[in-house]
């Protein structure tokens, strides 16, 4: 039998949805191995039941959390999908205000008294998680990787290693080896991705979140060396990665 197979979107701009529907020269091949049951951006359910859930989104309301927590109920195998829901992503920007600021900031005066919001967590400050497809947006051969694995029985790959790997196997020159003014977070970001923006001229801003080992406080200074003060390199490493429990040691 297929495996049943959810797709569901919490708070996010569904952008790892479209990178799913993205996919034509896959796309065929998997939806005819699995029985896909709800995929919010492309169908209406056709089946209460699933056996993996792929979650998009963090969980930015109370509302949410019953929601979460019943798909995990149901589901065998639960993927976090996307920074949303692995790290927070740029939605966990609004933790270090105060829903008022937060409130005024986008809505001026028009801004409702009722403001339905909690700080923004990833899915598994919630609720466990079994596997991780990181970036902003992620990467389609991750989710291609990702599917067939579980169709094989098999555990997903996910790199623990930093972006500059990737980077340096491809002989790109390093940003901060160029000379312009870009700030390059792939020491401290996790790999996947082919290190495709320093690789395109521009430079890493870490959607992926951090490798586990990552070295902080040595990047810190480089950022500082090349022009910036540490307050702002604070900022940059945070900007996706607010909502992540090792942001913390950044802020250290
Ligand atoms: S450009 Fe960025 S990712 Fe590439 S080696 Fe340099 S610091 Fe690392
Ligand atoms: S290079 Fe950095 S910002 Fe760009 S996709 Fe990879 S992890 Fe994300």
């Amino acid at each position: 039998m297929k495996p049943r197979v959810g797709i569901f979107s919490f708070s996010s701009c569904e952008g790892c949805q479209l990178q799913i529907l993205n996919m034509e020269n896959e796309l065929l091949d998997i939806v005819g191995a699995i029985d896909l049951v709800t995929f919010r951006e492309a169908m209406d359910p056709v089946a209460r039941d699933y056996d993996v859930a792929f979650v998009e989104g963090s969980i930015t309301r109370e509302s949410e959390i019953p929601m979460l927590e019943e798909i995990r109920r149901k589901a065998d195998v639960l993927v976090a999908l996307g920074a949303c829901a692995t790290i927070g992503g740029v939605n966990a920007m609004k933790n270090k205000f105060s829903p008022e600021e937060n409130l005024q900031e986008v809505y001026g005066d028009a801004g409702s008294e009722y403001y339905d919001t909690i700080p923004t967590r990833g899915i598994d400050e919630v609720v466990d998680v079994d596997y991780y497809i990181h970036g902003c947006p992620i990467d389609r051969t991750d989710f291609a990787q990702t599917v067939t694995s579980l169709l094989l029985g098999k555990r997903p790959y996910t790199p623990n290693f930093p972006v500059c790997v990737e980077c340096r196997l491809k002989e790109n020159v390093c940003v901060y080896d160029r000379d312009d003014d870009e700030i390059c977070l792939g020491p401290v970001i996790r790999a996947g991705c082919s290190a495709v923006c320093p690789s395109f001229g521009s430079a890493c801003i870490g959607c992926r979140g951090y490798v586990d080992q990552a070295n902080f406080d040595s990047l810190i200074k480089v950022m500082v060396e090349h022009g910036i003060d540490e307050e702002e390199a604070k900022k940059k490493l945070r900007m996706f990665n607010t909502g992540n429990a090792k942001a913390q040691e950044v802020e250290a």
